[in-house]
């Protein structure tokens, strides 16, 4: 008999697919494998029906009626890269050369930045509180009449800490300033809607919603204040010319049920999902009061529960507990570094809270009992560890 997989609270990471976006990529796999851009044979032409009608269910799931502003791409991090690197020509040309974001973005965003900084952008990293808080007023403060782009995510991708989106978007309206927000934790989790927010350019995935691995977009405003993107894959001219390359017929199709599942299933989720994490830490909490909870306790993404055991590495528990519970440290995107990561660093978290984070992330497909489970086997790590520490003195 094969040995049982741990148990999966590492949904911040990546999520198992739906089982009924299996079936719609199936089916597409089997039937939709003509190339949507050869429009002179029903093969294309039925790929590139399909992959519109997805683009309308994910136009719709944001908020928008404007399917054109939709640009299919990798994943969040070619979005945000395409947001960011993509408006350095419009922004130059329009000397707006002071560009806005914080330090707790993803790297996906941080890493535009600093070229960004390198073709001569100035750039302003607003600081966060000790919970990963931003202050509007601070935001306020920083733009000037050169500034040119504010790019700052929903939730953050470790400590699950949500910002005011709409407050956010009101100041850079009222500045004429290009907003771009980094949605990829929240898409499919909180209700977004760009247009009555004002969000130019959002950054979405699909692997974080239980659809696949490798597919994503971008939504860009094309009114008000006009955005002249540039691409940075040139080719066949696909996606209005922003994206070139043929696109993933089944990987779409997938996206577009991920979220339109989403759409269906985010109240019942979210209140499922909130009482199963705050079980958890209460759990948890209840035998180890001394637990450190880390990120915004209000202001914070239901599926995250990211927390310090004082006195226990992080690294120890995780690798101690890795038949049991899969759970992170902090981002698989920067995984394989047990060091301190830069979120932390600028939430300005003692060095021995850091050690001690462990990222734990809940999803649609948890269940009671597993949370149960997982608690116990923590707390029995705990107890395990901190036994050896008192031998090893
Ligand atoms: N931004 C955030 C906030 C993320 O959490 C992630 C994924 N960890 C990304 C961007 C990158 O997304 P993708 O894996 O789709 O490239």
């Amino acid at each position: 008999m094969s040995k049982a997989k741990p148990i999966y609270l590492d949904y911040a990471a990546s999520t198992p697919l739906d089982p009924n976006v299996k079936s719609i990529m199936n089916n597409a796999y089997d039937n939709l494998y003509g190339n949507p851009s050869s429009q002179v044979n029903v093969y294309g032409l039925e790929a590139a029906e399909a992959i519109s009608k997805s683009r309308k269910q994910i136009a719709h799931s944001i908020g928008t009626l404007s399917d054109k502003e939709i640009i299919f791409t990798s994943g969040a991090t070619e979005s945000n890269n395409l947001a960011i690197l993509g408006l350095a020509e419009h922004l130059k040309k329009h000397e707006k050369t002071h560009i806005i974001t914080t330090p707790i973005e993803h790297k996906s965003v941080l890493e535009p930045f600093r070229i960004m900084q390198g073709a001569g952008f100035t750039v302003s990293y607003l600081q966060v509180d000790e919970k990963g808080r931003l202050s509007l007023e601070d935001l306020r403060n920083a733009i000037c009449n050169k500034t040119g782009l504010i790019s700052i995510m929903h939730a953050n991708n470790e400590i699950g800490t949500i910002n005011d989106i709409s407050s956010i978007a009101k100041i850079a309206n009222e500045n004429n300033i290009i907003f771009h927000c980094d949605a990829a934790q929240t898409f499919g989790k909180i209700k977004i809607n760009v247009e009555e927010t004002g969000i130019h350019l959002l950054s979405i995935s699909a692997h974080k919603i239980y659809g696949p691995i490798g597919i994503g977009a971008l939504y860009y405003r094309n009114s008000a204040p006009k955005i002249n993107l540039t691409p940075l894959t040139f080719g066949g001219g696909q996606e209005k010319s922003l994206r070139s390359g043929t696109l993933p017929t089944p990987l779409i199709l997938g996206f577009a049920e991920a979220s339109r599942i989403a759409d269906e299933k985010m109240n019942e989720d979210s209140k499922r999902i909130t009482a199963l994490r705050t079980r958890l830490f209460d759990k948890l909490k209840q035998s180890h009061p001394e637990i450190i909870l880390l990120g915004s306790a209000e202001d914070r993404l239901y599926t995250n529960l990211c927390i310090s055991i004082p006195g226990i590495e992080a690294e120890t528990l995780i690798m101690r507990l890795s038949n049991e519970i899969a759970i992170s440290n902090g981002s698989a995107c920067t995984s394989g570094e047990w060091g301190v990561n830069h979120v932390f660093q600028a939430m300005k978290i003692d060095g021995s809270v850091a050690k001690g984070a462990l990222r734990i992330s809940l999803g649609r497909f948890t269940a009671k009992q597993e949370i149960d489970d997982a608690s116990d086997c923590i707390l029995k790590q705990i107890e395990l560890i901190k036994k050896s520490l008192i031998k090893s003195c």
